[in-house]
């Protein structure tokens, strides 16, 4: 099973936390979690959560947030234990060196889910080359431009006219808005990357697993 195909506020409520798959709705006073925090269906009220539950959820929350199938994200999971320092950070820096997230951090999308639907689309040049696979690892120093033809689509003319809804906060991407262009500075430090996730009970998730 790949990712959910479940509706995105209802993931959200599911989960009983924000995961922001809806660009801008997902800032407002419109949003599901917002109106309506309890679970889908007549339930209605979370049950008591135990420790597993915590650590699952937590997963849960990651994967989601970043459009990860359970299978990428536990090879996810391995490559950053594998790695030297801090598996929970390089957990997420994996993630957010994504393609799709980078495009959706960059400025050139509203949300990950249009970031990733963008790229698939095949809207983006990475140093020149087309690429159009949403998990595309993002290194230092890269380019990530619009296509020259999809410059004129209609998406980008909206977008330029009404502004860009997510300039990046941070210093490890910088966006050309002119030219649409994103480039990659370095790589995040942890207090640039994804706020709204606890790395350190998904490590705990996996520790009995892997
Ligand atoms: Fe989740 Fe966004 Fe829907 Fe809110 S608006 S419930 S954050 S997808």
């Amino acid at each position: 099973m790949s990712r959910s195909s479940e509706p995105k506020c209802k993931q959200c409520r599911a989960a009983g936390n924000k995961l922001y798959l809806k660009g801008e709705r997902c800032l407002s006073e419109r949003c599901a979690i917002e109106l309506r925090n309890y679970p889908p269906g007549p339930r209605r009220r979370r049950g008591k959560i135990t420790d597993y539950g915590d650590h699952l959820r937590e997963k849960q929350i990651m994967r989601r947030m970043f459009l990860v199938g359970e299978r990428q994200f536990r090879r996810t999971f391995i490559e950053a234990k594998k790695s030297r320092g801090v598996t929970g950070e390089a957990l997420l820096r994996i993630l957010e060196c994504r393609l799709d997230n980078v495009v959706f951090r960059g400025g050139l999308a509203e949300s990950r889910a249009q970031a990733r639907q963008l790229v698939t689309h095949k809207f983006f040049l990475v140093n020149g080359r087309v690429v159009d696979r949403p998990s595309y690892r993002i290194k230092s120093g890269d380019v990530i431009e619009v296509k020259p033809e999809k410059k004129k689509s209609t998406f980008y003319t909206l977008k330029r006219e009404n502004g860009f809804v997510h300039p990046p906060k941070n210093f490890w991407l910088s966006l050309d808005e002119e030219n649409l262009k994103v480039t990659v500075n370095r790589l995040p430090q942890r207090e640039e990357m994804e706020q709204n996730v606890d790395e350190l009970l998904v490590v705990e998730y996996y520790s009995n697993r892997i």
